[in-house]
């Protein structure tokens, strides 16, 4: 049995992510992936891979720094030079030429249409935190440490709270995090308006505004509390039984394997040039 005291289910969007493949991306998804991530995750060669960044991750979180920075001293979006001191801030001219490029450019279009200018912002996160807080919530009267980290909160003129999730890369907009954040802002603000998007900083794209009914949140529970469950009883049954890691997590390699970080570890990778780690 698993002891209440070493081990909480937990939800996040990105374990939704690595439980379920996104629509259309089916055939893509490898279960051992969420093995490593999710359960191997303390074994001194998975968490160093984990806690590898790739450029695309690096890339991220410099964008949101950057964001913050403009907004923690709201004259660099008004001076002809605030795009360089917030790469001085973040020391850009330190990096691989290709990441400050990119991270450049990202300054340079929100410097041009700074889409927070003149909100109420009620969060703006700095994109280096640590280990994020969960929320303790009760899903199908189960307990549950629910992540959900926003980007950025900030209130409508009409009253309405929206959740901003920032984007950089070519990757879609997974609504599944937005529903994520839609979910936990029902615990966070009771009883007022919320909605959430994307934003892309280096396409400058939005996605359309996302809402909720009552009857959808009902839905994201079961669903929650499913994948929370699904996880402690694959933790459970793999501490009993490690040797059946890949019965647990069954293995798909694939093209996946090119953007997945574990090939050097797993015995079912398949092996392509360039293979670098992702999210
Ligand atoms: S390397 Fe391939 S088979 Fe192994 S976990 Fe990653 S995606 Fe799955």
């Amino acid at each position: 049995m698993l002891s209440s005291t070493r081990y909480r289910p937990y939800f996040s969007y990105k374990l939704w992510a690595d439980s379920e493949p996104a629509y259309g991306l089916e055939s893509f998804h490898c279960e051992m992936k969420r093995g490593f991530r999710r359960i191997r995750n303390q074994e001194p060669l998975v968490k160093a891979l984990i806690d590898t960044d790739s450029n695309a991750q690096v890339i991220g979180h410099l964008a949101q720094r950057g964001v913050f920075e403009f907004h923690a001293d709201p004259q660099l979006l008004d001076r002809s030079d605030g795009v360089e001191l917030v790469a001085d801030l973040l020391q850009l001219q330190q990096l691989d030429p290709e990441i400050a490029e990119r991270v450049t450019l990202i300054l340079e279009r929100y410097h041009a249409q700074p889409i927070l200018r003149g909100k109420q912002i009620l969060i703006l996160e700095r994109g280096d935190e640590k280990l994020p807080k969960p929320l303790l919530l009760k899903l199908q009267r189960k307990q549950v440490n629910f992540f959900a980290v926003m980007d950025c909160v900030y209130i409508e003129p009409d009253g309405t709270i929206h959740i901003l999730d920032f984007k950089t890369g070519k990757s879609k907009f997974d609504e599944r995090q937005a529903y994520t954040y839609l979910f936990a802002a029902q615990h966070l603000y009771p009883g007022q308006p919320v909605v959430a998007s994307f934003y892309n900083l280096e396409s400058q794209k939005r996605s359309r505004v996302i809402r909720t009914s009552p009857v959808q949140l009902q839905r994201l529970e079961i669903i929650f509390a499913k994948i929370a469950q699904q996880l402690a009883e694959n933790s459970n049954h793999h501490r009993n039984n490690p040797a059946a890691f890949n019965l647990i997590f069954q293995p798909n390699p694939g093209i996946q394997c090119q953007h997945c970080p574990f090939p050097s570890i797993c015995d079912y990778a398949e092996h392509h040039d360039n293979t670098h780690p992702e999210d």
